[in-house]
């Protein structure tokens, strides 16, 4: 009579099913573990049903905005042998266009506020289905019965995410079941996510860090996944703050952090059950670390990735926070990882390496993609195209990306560092560095800088840097501009800024 599944809603139907399972901060529904399964089943057939059971492995795509809804469709792909693509919505129509026509969906489900930009997408469109309304996906699976768990092998991929596109177009990642147990089973672990953790998640589900590791980890363990559909810091605030939820987890990018200490609602004495914020998806500032442990809240800085299944390094012990500041901890459980210098050799501890990975949370590449899967992997290690270092106490810290590293006089940048130096500026709103080409160093930095309204001078910026940078570090230049382009996570699209700025 075992169950044997790696659903994460099955085992909790079957054991609690009167558990509070998902709770939506923007309508105000909630669904236990049994009427969740409930709802997984029912989309499950109605997918089937509309695919006319066709083969395993049709990607259906949804472009919506975190909703229970969109869950229960991850999941029912899942019980149904189908791919779940997660579209993000704050991409313009050309590039979800291209998406589309990478990917292939035999279905297109969407939030009602999304038609006029599907409206506008020129390639093939596959069957289209609005979420919400009369004859909508919400009422057809009302009705519909209960389909069977498909009986999928474990290497059968069950997710698509696309990456963020911060160097350059998004790839598709495939995930495969045992991929998306994996990084469950390592999140549940590094973040201490159990059956009485309540996490909110106001990301977008289409990062890994969303579905993949928060959503599913939160309901594998038969914990409270508490699901909000937009950002906004005064009331992300009320919610973590709300003694009815009790929130424990948090999950947020560095600008989202940033911004919620800068609320005018910041009150850190009322998150009470509040263990940690969870910062991931960029470098996160020391600075920004230093201010939230003086309002005794740790910022728990985790490393991680679309294609490694999103969790590799986090410091566990919250101690470490403290103790290493800016450090990303250790590596999950489940993966090995390496430091790996040019000439292919792992580095001795201190130096800089690119990071490898492998283990069952892994990708198995790109899809669609070859050439990008190829030049991926070293035969079963994935490099991850960051760099790392170990510390003292075998702490791991990530510089920045092998690809925005440059070398200035023959010595290493990591633009990563020069920002967090300038961004700490009162007058600087953003900053982005980037090493250009240079006739005397070899390569220079040159840093973008958006202003607050009170605009301050490059002399000034630089006096700042003076005290802070070495000088092979300091940039030799400096342009002001109205907005660097940068993803929907926050992450500032070099390349972009590179091509325009090239030449001059
Ligand atoms: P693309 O692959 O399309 O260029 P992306 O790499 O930004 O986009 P994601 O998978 O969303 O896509 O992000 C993973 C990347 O984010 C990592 O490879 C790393 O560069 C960066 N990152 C994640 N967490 C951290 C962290 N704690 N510190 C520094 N960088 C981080
Ligand atoms: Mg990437």
């Amino acid at each position: 009579v075992g169950l044997e599944t790696d659903d994460p809603v099955i085992y909790r139907a079957e054991v609690t099913p009167e558990r509070p399972a998902v709770y939506d901060v923007a309508t105000g529904r909630t669904l236990n573990y049994g009427t969740l399964d409930l709802a997984v089943a029912r989309a499950a057939y109605r997918l089937l049903e509309i695919l006319g059971n066709r083969p395993a492995m049709q990607r259906i795509a949804i472009l919506g905005r975190n909703s229970i809804e969109q869950i229960t469709v991850c999941l029912a792909c899942q019980r149904a042998g189908l791919v779940f693509v997660p579209l993000n919505w704050r991409l313009g129509a050309a590039e979800l266009g291209q998406i589309i026509a990478d990917c292939e969906p035999s279905l297109l489900l969407h939030d009602a506020e999304f038609a006029p930009v599907l409206a506008e997408i020129s390639e093939a469109m596959p069957r289209t289905i609005a979420v919400e309304g009369e004859g909508g996906w919400a009422e057809l699976v009302a009705t519909a019965p209960r389909a069977e768990p498909a009986s999928v092998d474990a290497d059968a991929p069950c997710i698509m995410l696309y990456t963020s596109g911060t160097t350059g177009s998004p790839k598709g990642v495939i995930i495969t079941r045992r991929n998306a147990f994996a990084s469950a089973v390592n999140f549940s672990l590094v973040g201490e996510v159990t059956s009485h953790s309540v996490t909110l998640c106001d990301l977008p589900f289409f990062h890994t860090i969303g579905l993949v590791a928060i959503g599913r980890t939160t309901l594998m363990m038969g914990g409270r996944l508490v699901i909000s559909d937009r950002f906004m810091p005064d009331r992300t605030l009320s919610v973590l703050g709300d003694p009815a939820l009790g929130i424990t987890h948090y999950f947020a990018v560095p600008q989202m952090a940033a911004a919620l200490r800068n609320a005018p609602a910041w009150d850190p004495k009322a998150l009470k059950a509040l263990q940690a914020i969870f910062i991931g998806g960029a470098p996160l500032s020391p600075a920004l670390i230093e201010t939230f442990l003086e309002d005794g809240i740790p910022l728990v800085n985790g490393y991680g990735m679309s294609e490694a299944g999103t969790t590799i390094h986090v410091p566990l012990d919250r101690d470490a926070v403290a103790r290493h500041p800016g450090s990303v901890g250790y590596p999950a459980p489940l993966l090995a990882v390496r430091l790996v210098g040019d000439d292919g050799q792992d580095v001795p501890d201190g130096e800089v390496g690119e990071i490898w990975v492998k283990g069952p949370s892994v990708t198995p590449g790109y899809w669609n993609n070859p050439g990008e899967t190829a030049r991926a992997f070293v035969g079963e290690w994935y490099r991850t195209g960051d760099l790392g270092r170990r510390g003292e106490g075998g702490v791991i810290y990530v510089p920045d990306r092998l690809k925005d590293m440059y070398i200035s006089g023959g010595e290493n940048v990591f633009p990563a560092e020069i920002e967090a130096v300038i961004g700490a500026h009162p007058k600087v709103r953003d900053v982005a560095v980037l090493g250009l080409p240079d006739p005397k160093w070899g390569e220079c930095g040159v840093a973008f800088i958006v202003a607050q309204a009170d605009l301050p001078s490059a002399d000034e910026i630089l006096a700042h840097c003076a005290h802070r940078l070495a000088s092979y570090k300091r940039p030799a230049r400096i342009v002001f501009l109205d907005q660097i382009p940068r993803t929907a996570s926050g992450k500032a699209q070099k390349h972009i800024l590179r091509q325009a700025h090239a030449n001059s």
